[in-house]
Order: C-alpha cells, then structure tokens, then sequence
C-alpha cells in the first residue's frame, strides 16, 4: 500500500529525499527537471476522498492498462503526443532497492515527461449516465449543452460530448463546465485542440472496447502542454478510475449499468450513509468486488 511505497523511496540510502507530490492515487517522485516517476498505489478515492485501505493489485492493473492504451492510441492515431517516456523502474532507482521491492514497485511504474498541465478534466461521455443523467433530468442540457428530449437513462447520446470540468485543488471537488467557460480557461486554441483530441481519442477506444464485449459510457484525460506548446495525452487513460465500464450483453437503456469500475465502491458508500466522509474503511466484501471488477476489465481489454 502507499505507506509501503514511501517508506522504500524516501530518506537516507534511498533513492529520493523527498516525495515530489502526492495524488489522491499516484505518488510523484521527480528523477530530473524533464522527468517524473509515477508510482500508481492502491489507494482508491470515490466522491474525491480517500478510502482508508487500498485494493490489492490496483496499481499495478492500472499501470498495466494505461500502458496498453497509450500504445494502442499512439498505433491508431498518427502524430498523437504521449508523456509516456517509459514503463517500470528506471535503473538507478530499481539498483538502489531490494529486489522484491523493485519488482513490486517496478509494476506500479511509469516514467513520464514533467509537463505543464492545463487546468481541465476533459471528459468526454457517450452515453448518458451518472451527474450528466441528474442534469439532463432537470434542465434537458448536459453541462450547459442542449440535449435532445426524450432520452433515457444509459442511453447512447447521437454523437458523444465533451463536458469539461474544473480540476479543485485536493479537498474540493471539480466543478462541470461549459466548452465556452473552458475555452476562458485555457484559450480558445487550446480548448478547441483538447476537444477534438479527447473525442477522438474516446471514439477510437470505445471501438476497440466494443469488440471486447465492454461500453466506455464515458471517460476522463488530462492534457499537458510541451515546451513547443503542443497538446500532449498526460496522466492516466481509459483505466477503471478514470472511465465507467459496461459489459455489453447486459446492456439495456432505461436504467442504471452494472459495472467494472468504482460505480460498485460508490453505489456502496451511498447506501452505507458514507458518502464523502473521511477516513472510512472498506469492509473485505466491498474490497474483494472491487478488486475482481479491475481485474475482469483489465482481462478483457487486454
Ligand atoms: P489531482 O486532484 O491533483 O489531479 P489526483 O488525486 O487525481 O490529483 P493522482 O492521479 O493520484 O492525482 O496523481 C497524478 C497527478 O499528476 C495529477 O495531479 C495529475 O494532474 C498530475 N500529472 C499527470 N501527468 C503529469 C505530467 N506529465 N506532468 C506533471 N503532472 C502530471
Ligand atoms: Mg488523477
């Protein structure tokens, strides 16, 4: 778990002095002024706060299917930018741990490109669900976009939507906004580029996971920019935290979707009265579902 992350990279004989920052998910180490390590640990986070135990194996899932879909993306969309530089421990990190150790963390892995991060989640969302439901339900428009009526719960929108929100600084929580509200944000070049690539980037792996017997109802990216001011894919993509996953034969509009992400771990909390509250534990039940719900869509994108 991240206490056992820490522990092995900071201090004295170990590789780094300091923790460079830390995600609700991702332990940041900085290797030089280009470079960053990112460390996927099993902490989970739903309704932006931290659960108290983490989830056996998510950070090496994690690392493993973003791994796989930067490739993917990278061979089916000529020119894309990645700030992947590599996956797993780079040598003079992994030679000053035990092997173990390295192994471990090695799985949890990623070499990055330190980069400049617009202030945006861009989400992109195919189908209706979730706050773009609670929305749509009382106004007819999904963050501020006219949607046409009649539609129903899950239901596929006619072309899929880009429905930025704000990235909060740790403890508040991200706020839905209008393409025009974002375009003030980042520029208007900038947030017409983001837009176009996160609905391509969308369209390319709800295709390959539709083959797979998998909906991707929506997704989240982030975008950096480089020092030549290009858009470049940053973060973690089309992983279980960052998207909403259904399995295809259970498919059926007018309804909630079971499936392969947190919506398990949130339907949980809910129920439980412990939505957004600090410091709560998982009991092994909710644990084990979640786990297994990371691993089976692993498996099957894969
Ligand atoms: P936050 O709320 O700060 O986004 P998080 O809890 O989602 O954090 P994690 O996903 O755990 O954070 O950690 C990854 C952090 O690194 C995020 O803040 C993300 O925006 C940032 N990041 C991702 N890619 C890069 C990059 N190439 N260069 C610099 N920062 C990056
Ligand atoms: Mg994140």
């Amino acid at each position: 778990d991240s206490a056992i992350i820490d522990s092995a990279l900071v201090g004295e004989g170990k590789p780094f002095r300091d923790i460079f920052a830390k995600g609700k998910v991702r332990d940041v180490y900085l290797l030089d002024s280009s470079a960053l390590l990112f460390i996927a640990t099993d902490r989970i986070s739903a309704y932006d706060v931290i659960l108290s135990n983490g989830i056996p194996q998510k950070g090496s899932l994690l690392t493993s299917l973003s791994a796989f879909w930067f490739a993917y993306l990278s061979r089916q969309i000529p020119g894309l930018k990645t700030h992947l530089i590599s996956i797993g421990l780079p040598p003079s990190v992994r030679d000053q741990l035990e092997a173990n150790r390295a192994e471990q963390l090695s799985q949890r892995s990623m070499v990055v490109r330190k980069l400049e991060m617009f202030p945006l989640e861009s989400i992109v969302r195919g189908y209706i669900t979730g706050s773009a439901w609670k929305e749509y339900q009382t106004s007819g428009t999904v963050h501020g976009i006219s949607i046409r009526p009649g539609m129903k719960e899950s239901e596929r929108f006619d072309q899929a939507i880009w429905t930025p929100s704000t990235k909060a600084e740790v403890g508040d929580k991200d706020e839905n906004i209008s393409p025009a509200q974002a375009a003030a944000l980042v520029g208007k070049g900038y947030a017409a580029k983001i837009e176009k690539l996160s609905l391509q980037l969308y369209e390319t792996a709800h295709a390959y996971a539709l083959e797979r017997g998998i909906i991707i109802a929506d997704t989240k990216f982030e975008f950096a920019k480089d020092e030549n001011g290009e858009v470049v894919v940053a973060d973690e993509v089309l992983t279980p935290d960052s998207s909403r996953f259904w399995p295809l034969d259970k498919y059926e509009p007018g309804r909630s979707q079971e499936s392969y992400d947190k919506q398990y771990l949130r339907d949980w909390l809910t129920k439980s009265g412990l939505k957004g509250k600090d410091g709560v534990n998982m009991p092994e039940e909710i644990v084990e579902g979640t786990r297994r719900r990371y691993e089976d869509v692993s498996r099957l994108l894969t």
